[in-house]
């Protein structure tokens, strides 16, 4: 049983010819709204590879919240435990040129709201075998939830996106750390990923490597670099959110951790030759077609 604790937002994307500038006004292409938000899609990713999964999280009043709600249930997420807060879901507004190139405001709406875990969330905590997190909401509320998680033994997995700082004692909390490149070197202040220093904090570490892998490390003295799956690329949007789902349900499922990332490297991969975001992620079946190959 995996419980993931995090945001959902609901994904709105402009395609235009150009991003505009401040005061400009641009004529678009296409338009697509699309569930997200990091926890939501590594929730999804995590039911889609055959874990069963609750996802804990407040979602608004507003119709986006229906359709977050939806999406995850769809997916065979318990939902049964998420808030709804009167207001906004949290929206991602995302302008994408024809170059590929971006610009995101993330306006948190009811992510906000997620703090004071209740009774019930810290019994679902408690009752799961791996609680992943990420950063997409109050970082108090992503201490309280893995402490609880410590304290039942459940296994703690932190994925620290989007980079920032952490306060002082959170990952002692943490039995595993997921980072990309970007957000290692924001854990230990400088840019070159450094195992040994991550390490130093928390006892097991996996570094995404995009199209080279991962990398895995632990106290007990291993380091290994996990090569990628060779595939045609058409959209790494949500790759590490599949990676990371994968790796949970893997690792729940008591696989060594270099296998469950191998097999979350899989996962990765099997997002990456597919266009969309929570659209992407892989089926059980397909990461088995994969890592079997
Ligand atoms: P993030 O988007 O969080 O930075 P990455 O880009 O590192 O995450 O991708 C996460 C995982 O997805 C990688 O560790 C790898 O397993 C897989 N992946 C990403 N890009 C590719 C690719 N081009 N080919 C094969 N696998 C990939």
């Amino acid at each position: 049983r995996i419980v993931v604790a995090g945001s959902a937002n609901m994904d709105l994307v402009g395609l235009a010819p150009r991003l505009p500038r401040p005061g400009e006004t641009v004529l678009g292409d296409d338009f697509v709204m699309a569930p997200g938000g990091k926890g939501s899609n590594q929730a999804i990713a995590a039911a889609l590879a055959g874990g069963a999964t609750t996802f804990l999280g407040a979602i608004g009043s507003d119709a986006f919240g229906v359709t977050l709600g939806a999406r995850l249930t769809a997916a065979g997420v318990d939902t049964s435990r998420v808030r709804t807060s009167y207001g906004s879901s949290g929206v991602a507004v995302i302008m994408v040129d024809r170059d590929g190139e971006n610009s995101i405001l993330v306006s948190p709406g009811a992510n906000r709201t997620f703090v004071d875990l209740s009774a019930d969330e810290r019994a679902a905590i408690a009752g799961a075998d791996v609680l992943l997190c990420q950063q997409e909401i109050p970082l108090e509320t992503v201490f309280a939830a893995l402490r609880a998680g410590r304290e039942a033994g459940t296994r703690t997995i932190l994925n620290a996106a989007p980079a920032m700082d952490l306060p002082p004692g959170l990952l002692d909390q943490v039995d595993l750390l997921v980072v990309n490149e970007i957000e290692a070197g924001a854990i230990i202040g400088r840019p070159e990923p450094d195992m040994a220093a991550l390490l130093d904090l928390v006892p097991r570490v996996v570094l995404t490597l995009s199209g080279a892998g991962s990398r895995y490390a632990d106290r007990d003295g291993r380091d290994e670099q996990v090569p990628a799956f060779r595939v045609e690329v058409a959209d790494t949007t949500a790759a590490g959110d599949a990676f990371t789902g994968a790796l949970a349900v893997a690792w729940g499922e008591g696989r060594d951790l270099l296998d469950a990332v191998r097999w979350a490297n899989a996962a990765g991969a099997v997002c990456v030759q597919k266009v969309g975001a929570s659209g992407a992620l892989p089926e059980r079946a397909e990461i088995e077609a994969l890592y079997g190959a």
